[in-house]
């Protein structure tokens, strides 16, 4: 008998147009081993991988074997890479299937490192240990944040070895997301130049992600507002936690608003508004600070892929479009500035906030304030007493902060509430990453395990979680990330 493991799959993809996809199964591989497997996750999603050997789930994740109901296929997209637009499409990953939770939820199965396909260009259609590693632990941190993010299921490798720099361990990640629909899908339609392509698309995406557009007069029109507000509500968290995505290009936006595509990204640990890391990003241009300017920018291109479906007349639907966009800077301010209210225990809207927050962001920048650290420490009882804080700049700016709290219609305890259930304690810091990181290559799992355990209970502090507030010492610093796919 074949087991099932509970995968319940409907999949709809496929009845796209054909141009939107290749139908292929993933590449066997010679000696699929499991390195994590999310059973927690597993288990919300309605699967039952808990009574299968390692060596039959090694098999499924690997897609050596594919679970009844399974119709993989690779999916067509374009981007914008860096500004420059490219064809793209799933170069390494296949989409198992879509996925029905007990709950009714729809969510895609994705394989990752699966191996090459029509969309894999020059590229090998692998992935390696690493960056895997990277993805999931970084995607179920973000979970636990309470940012919406795709998760990780599975990590296995597969017995070959992949070259990169070097040769690398090869591995497979099984990646779970709303849809893998991204501005980049919409891009793609539009360059094929058939409307009914892209009418299928937008349909289609309506109906898995905001079905209540359908009834609105003009359904571009509100699938672009529902993307904005969600994309606002992204980038304000990860604003919030310090994330910094690292590689924003457009077929790297998905249009659940989920975060997607954990390349080179990373935490900031002291606070400056330019930070980047990546080593692919010259100019920073996915900086800290840029996220909602790319946001918005990468609206723009949906919105412009998407022009023949706001209005038939294309002078109308650039206006229209126009009209759009230009809404997204205030849009993505309102929820900041919520946000910032949210992190320093501000409750109301006065006057003095915009001001009281841009003086502790420069204050932090000047004096190299950790990011999480400082709202931590401002999250607490007492005044904060530590070094850094006893710097008369600080001490001025934390008089007004107390009169400002002042004027909150609520007690001291429901705003030490919200500032403790918004400034995390522990965020995967980049050193911690990169040292979990080298030692599971080394095959020692343990200090991932551990790390993945800590990073479940982020605004809570135990005996454990101690070493990993800490920032880097100056010789753990990492100042560069790498993409290393
Ligand atoms: P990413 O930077 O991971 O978002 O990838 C950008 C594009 O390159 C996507 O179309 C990927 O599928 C493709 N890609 C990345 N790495 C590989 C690889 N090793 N083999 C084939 N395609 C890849
Ligand atoms: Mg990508």
């Amino acid at each position: 008998m074949t087991e099932t493991y509970n995968f319940n799959f409907d999949n709809t993809y496929k009845s796209l147009p054909k141009q939107f996809f290749e139908r292929l199964r993933p590449d066997h591989v010679p000696d699929p081993k499991i390195v994590s497997i999310n059973y927690k996750l597993a288990e919300e999603i309605g699967l039952n991988l808990t009574t299968a050997t390692q060596q039959k789930l090694s098999r499924v994740f690997s897609g050596n074997d594919l679970p009844d109901g399974s119709a993989p296929l690779s999916q067509a997209y374009a981007g914008h890479q860096f500004g420059y637009f490219s064809m793209l499409g799933d170069g390494r990953a296949h989409l198992l299937g879509e996925h029905i939770t007990p709950n009714g939820i729809r969510l895609d199965i994705q394989l990752k490192g699966s191996g090459r396909t029509p969309y894999s260009r020059s590229g090998d259609g692998r992935a390696a240990l690493g960056p895997m590693i990277r993805e999931y632990l970084i995607s179920e941190a973000m979970h636990n944040l309470g940012i919406p993010t795709t998760r990780s299921l599975a990590i296995i490798t597969t017995g070959e070895w992949v070259r990169r720099e070097t040769l690398l361990p090869g591995a497979i990640l099984t990646r779970i997301a709303s849809s893998h629909i991204r501005v980049g899908t919409f891009e793609f339609a539009a360059n094929l130049k058939d409307i009914d392509l892209l009418k299928s698309l937008l349909d289609y995406t309506i109906e898995r992600h905001y079905p209540e557009v359908f009834d609105y007069p003009n359904r571009a029109v509100g699938l672009i507002e529902k993307i904005m507000q969600k994309q606002a509500d992204l980038i304000v968290h990860w604003m919030r936690v310090g994330f910094i995505h690292g590689v924003m290009n457009t077929d790297n936006m998905a249009l659940s608003g989920e975060t997607i595509d954990y390349g080179p990204c990373a935490f900031m640990d002291n606070y400056d508004p330019n930070t980047f890391f990546s080593s692919i990003d010259r100019g920073g241009r996915y900086s800290y600070m840029n996220q909602p300017l790319i946001a918005q920018w990468n609206l723009a291109r949906l919105i412009e892929a998407l022009l023949p479906m706001i209005d038939n007349n294309e002078d109308n639907a650039v206006k229209l479009g126009e009209k759009l966009i230009d809404k997204f800077s205030d849009i993505y301010k309102q929820k900041w500035l919520s946000m910032m209210r949210s992190k320093l225990g501000l409750h109301g809207d006065q006057a003095e906030d915009q001001m009281l927050i841009k003086d502790l962001l420069d204050w932090m920048h000047n004096n190299d304030a950790d990011f999480t650290n400082t709202f931590r420490d401002l999250s607490n009882d007492k005044k904060p007493t530590e070094k850094i804080y006893k710097i008369s700049s600080f001490q001025t700016w934390y008089k007004k902060w107390m009169v400002r709290l002042q004027k909150n219609n609520v007690s001291w305890d429901t705003s030490l509430t919200m500032m403790r259930n918004n400034n995390p304690l522990i965020i995967p810091r980049n050193h911690q990453v990169e040292r979990v990181i080298n030692s599971a290559t080394q095959g020692n799992l343990k200090c991932f395990r551990d790390f993945l355990e800590v990073l479940e209970n982020p605004y809570k502090a135990d005996g454990k979680s101690k070493p990993y507030q800490m920032p880097p010492e100056p010789r753990e610093r990492v100042y560069q990330t790498f993409c290393g796919t």
